[in-house]
């Protein structure tokens, strides 16, 4: 990232974090889907039950407008699969008029010529699309659903024609681990804007996988090693991001070489201060609950019985996310701490303390064992909370 690019980001996030409000609010539109990935943390179904109890248009509206009361904000309309829901445009408008940038986080899959138009109509700011793997057999062995690798490049085409800006995002974990770099070299062939990742995490139907999905903190630090290398050789064709800086951010740092960029990097790590759950992000599901972020299986309100506003404000777990001194355990010893802090989602499914060490980290093991700190639960040993 240009320096000039960096320290803009900065001034942005930390004018909005300094004035007590989140970056970016996802909100989980439905939990229906078309498609039944195996990492799926909505753990969302193809029935139409699931979608008895959602938040009502009516009651979505007052989400945003509290929203958008708070002051500058960007919505990412989720899922399941969003486009399922029939208001969605009406949704999308409806943020758009409310100046929440809106951004549609979709499988792609039903996203036909007239539907990326209306959503352009609407107001959608940008488009994710997942992609899981660089071809049909990787990317269909997770999705699980025959033929949704071309209508998934399909649905990217109609977007990019209607003027969508669209970004591709892989959830990486065992099945695709070695479809990373051609999937990111795929999504710079298709002209995406961004590509970003994330690391398969302990929700949904992620939970139910995760012993066997996911990757060791070795395999993820060299695979986020090639990702680095990968993103300067494509550098000028597409950016390269994750959606929570953690860790990626780090290994950026640790690889940059000219000093004014390493600077640049530095300041808007320290501001970013790493895992954004709970501090500048968070997730409504389909029925109200607010989480920490989308791959956190923690609630801790909802806004059918209280406003975001309010529980943004006075949470006591998010208190707890904000303040780094309550970070324990080899994290807290690492170097890295200010622009890393550690997945606070793995920490809690793998040793039930949200403020714990995050046991996905190869430099977190190695202070563990320096200091002999006993209070860090390996990802490949000991099984998640309650097992
Ligand atoms: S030890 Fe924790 S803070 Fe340090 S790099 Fe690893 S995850 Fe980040
Ligand atoms: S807990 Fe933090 S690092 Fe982990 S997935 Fe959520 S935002 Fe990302």
């Amino acid at each position: 990232m240009e320096p000039a690019r960096a320290y803009y980001y900065r001034d942005k996030l930390l004018k909005i974090i300094e004035a007590g409000n989140p970056y970016k609010v996802a909100w989980q539109v439905t939990r229906r889907c078309n498609l039944r990935c195996k990492q799926c943390y909505a753990d969302a179904q193809t029935e139409q039950r699931v979608a008895e109890n959602e938040m009502s248009l009516e009651e979505g509206k007052r989400l945003m407008d509290d929203l958008a009361s708070m002051g500058e904000c960007s919505l990412v309309l989720t899922g399941g699969e969003p486009l399922l829901r029939e208001e969605i445009f009406e949704i999308t408008e409806y943020a758009a008029r409310k100046n929440l940038s809106p951004k549609i986080a979709t499988n792609g899959t039903l996203v036909t010529e007239e539907t990326a138009r209306r959503l352009k109509d609407a107001g959608a700011f940008q488009v994710h699309v997942s992609l899981d793997g660089p071809d049909a057999p990787s990317h269909e062995a997770i999705r699980r659903v025959p033929g949704a690798f071309e209508h998934t490049l399909e649905g990217i085409r109609h977007l990019q024609q209607a003027g969508l800006p669209v970004i591709i995002g892989i959830t990486i974990m065992r099945s695709n681990y070695h479809q990373v770099i051609p999937t990111l070299r795929l999504a710079a062939e298709l002209k995406a804007i961004v590509f970003t990742f994330n690391d398969m995490e302990p929700c949904g139907r992620g939970a139910c996988e995760q012993q066997s999905e996911d990757i060791t903190p070795e395999e993820r630090e060299e695979l986020y090693q090639k990702i680095f290398e990968e993103s300067e050789r494509l550098k000028g064709r597409i950016m390269v991001d994750k959606f929570d800086p953690s860790m990626w951010h780090r290994v950026r740092l640790q690889n940059t070489r000219d000093e004014a960029q390493r600077q640049a990097l530095l300041a808007l790590g320290e501001a970013m201060g790493g895992c954004p759950a709970g501090r500048w992000v968070c997730l409504i599901s389909s029925v109200g609950e607010v989480r920490p972020c989308a791959f956190f299986p923690m609630v801790v309100g909802n806004v059918r019985q209280q406003r975001l506003s309010a529980i943004w404000r006075d949470s006591p777990v998010f208190h707890a996310l904000r303040d780094a001194g309550n970070i324990r355990g080899a994290c807290r010893l690492c170097e890295h701490f200010s622009i890393c802090r550690g997945c606070r989602s793995r920490a809690y499914y793998y040793g039930g303390d949200y403020l714990g060490a995050d046991p996905g980290c190869v430099i977190a093991r190695d202070i563990q064992s320096r200091t002999g700190d006993s209070s860090m639960c390996s990802n490949e040993g000991r099984g998640p909370i309650g097992s």
